[in-house]
């Protein structure tokens, strides 16, 4: 054999065939994709900026429009998951040196947090524990204390299993000069999200969840307000990748008859990402909410028979998406996801940050909210509970 140029042999994984398991995605997400998603992301390529793409991604925002109940044009899909969405809110609503006002019950609020401090703004925090949720008086006091030029608050609180009310926020917002951003990753499609109605100046989700595509796209819309602000700023975002004064663009959101190439758009996951949407559209948003709901009152009630407490005492404060137990007293709850994982091929999951140790989270989410997954997912729990040793007395 002659000698070869090549010093690195090919790996021998990548001389096997990829694979992939089945399994029941009863977490917080990523949830199981039905195959008509599945389907729309193995259609053949295109250009990202061939006509028929931009047609797509015209689909697309008026399909979100739909979802997050907006007329705003600014909207549009980041190329990238939840995250990217969180990063694009901060890095272009807020310029270094400004206030936010960050609430945090759970890690969401942790993470933008941490978001806003890399990028230089001055962060303010209005704190509880998780499962708890802040009134309205309470956020207009931080907000007359700290000035911020921008208050976060997650809907779907997923590490808690907490839903947080909206109604009356973005009006004291409005009052106080400040946009209201709020994260619907965890509860779009799953709980009444209303962006016009409700004053909500920036409003975010991810692909994975209620909507069921694959992870990787992520909703996001700019009001009026939030425009005004973004792009009349005296800085550039940190952020080339999320500028929106390129995004907007590249979606066809600023007037400009050309759009010019700014990133390569993740053509099968847009493709995807518009059939869970339309499936969302076919389905309308008031019979998902209703499943949402219906399905995880059936869940509390298999649970609560099976002596498990739920973590979230107010019925009204539960999550439909996402719903966290606290752990059975004794028992470590590693030992009961995994053996649901090893024996029952599915996904529950712990906490998340500051929840980790205090719940496990139970998710079923869009194709995955029916009765029958309820069900599979309380008999294996219930398997779990009388198969796993406790491990204190
Ligand atoms: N916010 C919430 C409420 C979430 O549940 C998640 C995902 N678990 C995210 C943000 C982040 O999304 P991603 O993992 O897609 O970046």
């Amino acid at each position: 054999r002659s000698a070869s140029s090549v010093t690195i042999p090919p790996p021998a994984c990548m001389l096997r065939p990829l694979e992939v398991p089945l399994r029941y995605l009863f977490g917080p997400g990523p949830s199981n994709v039905p195959p008509r998603v599945l389907a729309a992301g193995a259609k053949p390529i295109i250009g990202h900026l061939h006509p028929e793409m931009y047609e797509i991604m015209n689909d697309i925002k008026k399909g979100i429009r739909y979802a997050f109940q907006t007329e705003n044009n600014m909207t549009l899909s980041m190329s990238g998951s939840g995250h990217a969405a969180m990063e694009c809110a901060v890095f272009n609503a807020v310029e270094p040196g400004e206030s936010v006002l960050i609430a945090i019950n759970g890690i969401w609020g942790e993470r933008v947090a941490e978001i806003a401090e890399r990028m230089g703004a001055n962060v303010h925090k209005l704190e509880k524990t998780p499962g708890n949720y802040f009134s309205n008086k309470e956020i207009e006091q931080a907000i007359e204390k700290h000035k911020p030029v921008l208050f976060f608050l997650t809907h779907g609180e997923s590490s808690a299993g907490l839903c947080h009310p909206i109604d009356g926020i973005g009006d004291i917002c409005r009052k106080h000069g400040c946009l209201f951003l709020v994260d619907t990753v965890a509860s779009l499609g799953a709980a009444p999200i209303f962006m016009d109605q409700q004053n909500i100046d920036i409003l975010y989700t991810g692909s994975q969840k209620a909507l069921n595509a694959p992870p990787g796209t992520a909703p996001v819309s700019f009001n009026d307000r939030a425009c005004h602000k973004m792009f009349n700023r005296k800085t550039k975002p940190v952020s080339y990748l999320f500028d929106m004064e390129h995004l907007s663009n590249y979606w066809g959101c600023d007037g400009k008859q050309d759009r010019m190439y700014h990133h390569t758009g993740p053509v099968s996951g847009f493709f995807a990402l518009r059939e869970s949407l339309a499936i969302l559209a076919e389905k309308g948003l008031e019979e998902s909410w209703r499943k949402h709901k219906e399905v995880a009152a059936y869940l509390y009630r298999g649970l609560e028979d099976l002596g498990l407490k739920l973590f979230i005492s107010d019925k009204d404060l539960r999550l439909p998406s996402v719903t966290t137990i606290a752990i059975p007293d004794g028992y470590d709850w590693r030992k009961l996801l995994m053996y649901m994982m090893k024996n029952h091929r599915m996904e529950m999951t712990g906490g998340l940050g500051p929840s980790v140790g205090m719940v496990m989270r139970i998710g079923l989410m869009g194709y995955n909210c029916e009765k029958s997954n309820a069900d599979m997912a309380l008999h294996a729990l219930a398997d779990a509970l009388k198969n796993c040793k406790k491990s204190k007395a």
